[in-house]
């Protein structure tokens, strides 16, 4: 049995990284679907399983790795994203992040200082905040 499933594996995809972020997203489509009983959202978790299942079989590996990678670029912006916000949140009470003018560079004030001028280590561009 074993041996039959590994054959049939043979030069298919399998699993990723995309596929596993669906196969979550399934699981809460699922879980919401027992809360509120339509049919848009039995549709979206049954269309979501095939197409984890589609790819997991698929043969055309090439293609299916050019998607994981795009997704990958998504998913590590947004994780990028969301570790500023962490930080921010985390130093809110003694430091306030500013964007540099010139490059758009966040540079970290302590807060209760006053007007301070700030230096961007990137750009070298000075500007003036209330910290
Ligand atoms: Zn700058």
């Amino acid at each position: 049995m074993k041996q039959k499933i590994m054959r049939f594996m043979y030069g298919r995809y399998g699993v990723d990284q995309l596929s596993r972020s669906m196969m979550v997203m399934v699981i809460v489509l699922v879980v919401l679907g027992i809360f509120f009983k339509t049919k848009l959202i039995d549709w979206a978790s049954t269309i979501l399983l095939i197409l984890v299942y589609f790819r997991m079989f698929s043969k055309n590996i090439n293609k299916r790795y050019q998607e994981n990678m795009k997704y990958m670029v998504v998913h590590n912006k947004m994780m990028a994203k969301y570790n500023g916000w962490k930080e921010a949140f985390a130093c809110r009470k003694t430091h306030k992040i500013f964007a540099c003018p010139g490059c758009g560079q966040k540079v970290r004030v302590p807060r209760g200082r006053g007007k301070v001028k700030v230096h961007c280590p990137k750009c070298n561009t000075s500007f003036i905040k209330k910290s």
